[in-house]
């Protein structure tokens, strides 16, 4: 199929000539002529050659740049160059005796938006983030299977292909995982269900924080972990000795997801509080009891609606915080975390100043995380670098 010619406008040729990877559909001069799944060669309005790429619907832009050689074509040598690149990347990885689970591809931090892969004890889980991408399912694998061993695996359409997550449609080959899969990550068992929909049980961008609260901040103290899932970050602290952890999630999912999680790293979980509670009406309760505690995870989704609640981390994020600061006790540990890509780091400590501030607090910020090594990023991209974790100690 011929590619389709698209013209960058003016004020964009500089963002784009820097190495910017995503096309956006207000920059291009001839939207017109996008169609999902085909590939693109992009010029600036003097028709100077910027780079060749597919098309596909994303939330956000309608396709990736893959290549910016005027000879590069978007072929399974490609594909090749850029999976292999990524998983010789991975290497201690793979060698890891005591981790598992982790990035095998990022998207446009490992050259292709639009694609993740994860490697969970043998299964590999693709991610297809539009209809474009997905076209290239047959190279993709192909690629995949040709480089390295595999038990089985699965995938996730992340995108609207007219129907839900169905159970069966997310494997692909080889031999079904375990339900649960147990993986394991840095000494830590979690388990994990390849094939339930949109999440896994856990979020591996978070693995480096979970080492820091198990192995430094948690011996002896009490612990709250809010908005828990599946208790991920509880179990982390559980064992780093915390007197005890308690997990809160309006989801009653996690109930026992969180005790699966305890019970599989051989912890008595009746010695844990798993409540299943939207997490303002938790902190209204806890501040009405006087219920502190020494250490508290905030990390939330970047939106979220209940029937009592909305939640946006770009315009609530200081009101979170502040009704954690209002139970943790002197001295205590906030662990503020955000996976929202809208805003940066400085903007997030501005919400964390403004809520120290407002309630005439004094603190101090101990530790930064941002995505461990696996989840590549680049520089042009800096969006793609969206996690943030911020340990703050309380004065
Ligand atoms: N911190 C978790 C991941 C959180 S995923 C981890 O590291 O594993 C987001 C979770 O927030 C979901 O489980 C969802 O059920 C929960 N959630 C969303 N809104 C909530 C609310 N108002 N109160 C409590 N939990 C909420």
């Amino acid at each position: 199929m011929k590619e389709i010619k698209l013209i960058i406008k003016k004020e964009f040729k500089d963002k784009y000539f820097r190495g910017y990877p995503l096309i956006m559909t207000e920059a291009i001069l001839n939207p017109q002529d996008i169609k999902e799944g085909r590939t693109a060669i992009l010029f600036d309005q003097s028709n100077r050659f910027i780079g060749r790429g597919y098309l596909g619907n994303q939330n956000k832009g309608c396709g990736w740049i893959l290549t910016r050689g005027k000879k590069g074509l978007i072929d399974y040598k490609l594909f090749y160059n850029k999976i292999r690149n990524a998983i010789e990347k991975r290497r201690n990885f793979y060698f890891s005796k005591d981790t598992n689970a982790f990035r095998v591809f990022n998207g446009e931090g490992d050259g292709i938006g639009g694609l993740t892969i994860d490697y969970f004890d043998g299964y590999y889980l693709i991610n297809w983030y539009s209809g474009g991408i997905y076209s290239f399912k047959d190279f993709i694998l192909k690629v995949l299977t040709t480089l390295v061993p595999y038990k089985g695996i699965y995938q996730k359409k992340r995108f609207n292909s007219g129907g839900k997550y169905i159970e069966e449609d997310s494997f692909v080959m080889g031999r079904k995982a375990p339900k649960p899969l147990i993986i394991k990550e840095n000494g830590i068992n979690y388990a994990i269900y390849l094939n339930e929909g949109a999440m896994v049980g856990i979020f591996l961008d978070q693995r480096n924080v979970r080492k820091a609260l198990r192995d430094n901040y948690c011996k002896n103290k009490s612990v709250l972990n809010t908005f828990s899932y599946t208790g991920a970050f509880s179990v982390a602290a559980a064992l780093g000795e915390a007197s005890k952890t308690t997990s809160v999630d309006l989801a009653s999912r996690s109930l026992n997801k969180t005790i699966e999680n305890f019970t599989i790293n051989n912890i008595d979980h009746t010695k844990h509080d798993i409540v299943v509670k939207d997490i303002f009406d938790y902190f209204t309760e806890s501040k009405r009891n006087n219920t502190k505690f020494d250490v508290i995870i905030l990390d939330p989704p970047s939106f979220a609606t209940s029937k009592k609640s909305k939640f946006s981390a770009e315009s609530d994020y200081t009101n979170l915080l502040k009704q954690a600061i209002e139970i943790t006790n002197q001295n205590g540990l906030i662990v503020a975390s955000t996976n929202c890509s809208s805003f940066n780091m400085k903007k997030f400590k501005g919400f964390i100043e403004k809520a120290f501030n407002s309630l005439n607090r004094k603190y101090n910020i101990i530790e930064e995380y941002r995505l461990p090594c696996d989840f590549a990023v680049i520089d042009e991209f800096p969006e793609g670098n969206y996690l943030k974790v911020v340990f703050i100690r309380l004065a």
